[in-house]
C-alpha cells in the first residue's frame, strides 16, 4: 500500500527518489526526514500502518514529500507487493536504505542462541536487505546513479567486533556485510555499502548511547546523496571506511 501525502511527479527522472526501510521510528526515520528536506520523494517504509502513516505525514508536513509504503522485510510477499506498489507510483528508484533491524528477545549468548533465534534474527537483517534488494533492483537500475545503503554494525566487525553481546544479531550482521560486498560485485553500476551509524539513542540503542539521530543518520545520508558514486563495496562510518 502506498499513500500519497504529497506530490511533486516522481515519475520525472529529474526528482530524486529513496525507500527507507523501518522507516517510522529511530535512524530510518531521520534518514527519511533528511533525505525529504534534501529534496528527495521519500518512500517511508514500515510494517505497521499506523506508525508508517503518522511517519510520513510528519515529514511531509516538516520537510518536503514522503509517501508510506508498507513493507514487512522478513515476509517475501509483503516484499514483492511493496516493489510492485512502488513501481505504479515512480518510473525509477535512486536509494535504497536497508534500515530495518532487529535484536531477538534473549539474545545475550552464543552457546543459548536457539536456532529460532538465530533465524529470527537473519531473516529481517540479513535475508530482508537482500530480498528488498533484489526485489527493487530493476527499478533501481533505472536511476542514473542507484545507491543501496545496508545499515550495520560495529557488532558485525570480525577485526576487533564479535565481543560477544547480543551473538545472533551481530552474526546477522557479519553475513549482511558479506551481502553488501555481494551485491557491489554483481551490480557495477550501483554503489553498494555497508555503515556503522556507530552506539545511537533510539528504542535499540537505548537512552545510555552516546550518539543522536542526527549523528547516527550522518553517514547513510552522505552515502544517499553526496558520497561519489564510484564508492562501492565498502563498510563505512563517520564517513570513512573502517575493516570488516
Ligand atoms: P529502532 O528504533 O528499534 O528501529 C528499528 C526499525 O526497524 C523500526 O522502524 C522497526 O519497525 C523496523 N523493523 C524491524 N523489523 C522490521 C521488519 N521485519 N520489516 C520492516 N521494518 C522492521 O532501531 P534503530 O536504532 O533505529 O536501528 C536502525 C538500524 O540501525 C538497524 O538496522 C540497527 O541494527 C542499526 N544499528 C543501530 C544502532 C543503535 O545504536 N541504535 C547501532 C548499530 C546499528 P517497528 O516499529 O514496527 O518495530
Amino acid at each position: 500500500m502506498t499513500e500519497g501525502v504529497t506530490n511533486n511527479g516522481s515519475g520525472s527522472p529529474s526528482v530524486r527518489t529513496a525507500l527507507i526501510t523501518g522507516a517510522n521510528k529511530g535512524i530510518g526515520y531521520e534518514v527519511a526526514r533528511q533525505l525529504a528536506a534534501n529534496g528527495f520523494h521519500v518512500f517511508v517504509g514500515a510494517r505497521n500502518r499506523k506508525a508508517g502513516r503518522k511517519a510520513a505525514d510528519e515529514i511531509a508536513t516538516q520537510a518536503g514529500t514522503a509517501t508510506f509504503l508498507e513493507i514487512d522485510v522478513s515476509d517475501s510477499n509483503s516484499v514483492t507487493a511493496a516493489a510492485h506498489e512502488l513501481g505504479k507510483s515512480v518510473d525509477h528508484l535512486d536509494v535504497l536504505v536497508n534500515n530495518a533491524g532487529i535484536i531477538a528477545d534473549g539474545d545475550k549468548a552464543i552457546l543459548e542462541t536457539t536456532d529460532e533465534l538465530l533465524r529470527e534474527t537473519l531473516e529481517t537483517n540479513t535475508l530482508g536487505a537482500l530480498r528488498v534488494t533484489r526485489a527493487l533492483a530493476p527499478l533501481l537500475a533505472k536511476s542514473k546513479a542507484p545507491r543501496v545503503v545496508n545499515v550495520s554494525s560495529g557488532g558485525g566487525q570480525l577485526t576487533g567486533g564479535a565481543d560477544g553481546w547480543s551473538p545472533a544479531y551481530c552474526i546477522s550482521k557479519t553475513a549482511l556485510n558479506a551481502v553488501t560486498s555481494q551485491l557491489a560485485t554483481a551490480l557495477p553500476k550501483f554503489a553498494v555499502n555497508s555503515v556503522c551509524p556507530g552506539w545511537v539513542r533510539t528504542e535499540m540503542g537505548g537512552s545510555n548511547a552516546t550518539r543522536s539521530v542526527e549523528e547516527g543518520a550522518d553517514t547513510i545520508v552522505w552515502l544517499a546523496s553526496e558520497a561519489p558514486q564510484k564508492l562501492t563495496g565498502k563498510f563505512l562510518r563517520d564517513r570513512k571506511e573502517i575493516p570488516w
